[in-house]
């Protein structure tokens, strides 16, 4: 009944989000599942988009309580990579057929206004990438500069809705700011992509209810849902991962919601178990972004532990497994 009111008379109610959030019962999962599923397949079809993301740079500025690049993670290797070095890794992605580029740091202003735009023009000219940013948050002229510069995407997710949740994990930040920075981003005409952390301690399945009924207001573009994974040299370094069934529910939940929104299955519910990722891609998710970061710097890109490495490989082998279509702009090799 609520999932017909839901996909059918499409209302929306938080408690009934929460209702499916906290189903347990195995016939009415497998009945939540197939719902996303097939809305998946009527409103995007069975295509299933790649996208690639070069982490460039693992300094940050803020000290987000649940994430390994915090500043205060004094263990950690930091590196940056110079513009030719993303640049060349681009090119490389081009090669490949890809057609949008996810550029993924932690906040660093060490890459100013200037040498962005630089940077987003040169990629622009020479492979005609579609290009996302995930930078953080910037002062509203930097996103404009760079809107003009030729970005097309921003995913700057809201990791929770819950303000009291949101202010506990990030020292550096605030909730309403962050809902602020969204809606500008949207205003400047980025194709904007959110999203939250599934499992923080302290987070209940009506918090996730409102993440996706707050993802549905906003009509974000691209909701990246994972499980929090524990990142050693954090505060919430002991702290028990995400459930992976609560990951599931969440990504079919904003399926039925979010109707026609990207959905990716994340590399953080393939890091708690590989065949996990496959099994989002039946839930509702329709995206797969690779993590292209160079070799040699890829290891210390620690969000959280024992982070895997989602590459082409894979995400074609879960594509045909699954009997579904990889995405006609990939070349053969
Ligand atoms: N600094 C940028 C930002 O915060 O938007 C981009 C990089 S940040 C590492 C990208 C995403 O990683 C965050 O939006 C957050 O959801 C996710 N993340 C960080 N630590 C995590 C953890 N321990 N478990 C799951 N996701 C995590
Ligand atoms: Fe920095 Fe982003 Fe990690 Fe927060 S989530 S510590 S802003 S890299």
């Amino acid at each position: 009944k609520v999932l017909r009111k839901i996909v059918n008379e499409l209302i929306y109610e938080e408690k009934d989000l929460e209702y499916l959030l906290k189903l347990e019962d195995k016939e009415d999962l497998t009945g939540l599942f197939s719902a996303a599923d097939n809305l998946r397949r009527a409103v995007i079809g069975d295509t299933v988009e790649i996208r690639a993301a070069i982490e460039f740079s693992n300094f940050c500025q803020k000290n987000c309580f649940y994430c390994g690049l915090r500043k205060h993670n004094w263990a950690l290797k930091r590196y940056r990579m110079t513009l030719p070095e993303i640049v060349d890794q681009t090119c490389r992605l081009a090669a490949l057929g890809i057609r949008t580029v996810i550029l993924q740091s932690g906040e660093d202003y060490r890459y100013d206004q200037d040498s962005l735009v630089r940077l987003i023009k040169e990629i622009k000219n020479k492979t005609g990438m579609r290009i996302t940013l995930s930078l953080g948050e910037r002062p509203w002229r930097e996103y404009a500069a760079f809107r003009k510069a030729g970005a097309n995407n921003y995913l700057l997710k809201i990791e929770t809705t819950n303000e009291d949740l949101f202010k506990k994990l990030h020292p550096d930040d605030d909730l309403q700011e962050r809902m602020q920075h969204t809606l500008w981003l949207k205003e400047l005409g980025y194709i904007v992509g959110s999203g939250n952390i599934i499992g923080l301690p302290g987070q209940n399945a009506l918090d996730i209810a409102r993440d996706i009924l707050w993802f549905k207001k906003m009509e974000v573009h691209m909701i990246g849902i994972g499980p929090f994974v524990p990142a050693q040299g954090t505060p919430l370094a002991d702290e028990p991962a995400g459930d992976i069934l609560d990951t599931l529910k969440a990504m079919a939940v904003a399926r039925l919601v979010c109707r026609n929104s990207f959905i990716p299955s994340t590399t953080a519910l393939a890091t708690l178990n590989k065949e996990a990722q496959k099994t989002g891609l039946t839930v509702g998710a329709n995206t797969i972004m690779l993590v292209s970061t160079p070799m040699e710097y890829k290891k210390d890109y620690c969000i959280y532990n024992n982070k895997v490495d989602v590459n082409l490989e894979w995400a074609l082998s879960m594509i045909q497994e699954l009997g579904r279509e990889k995405p006609r702009y990939l070349k053969e090799v």
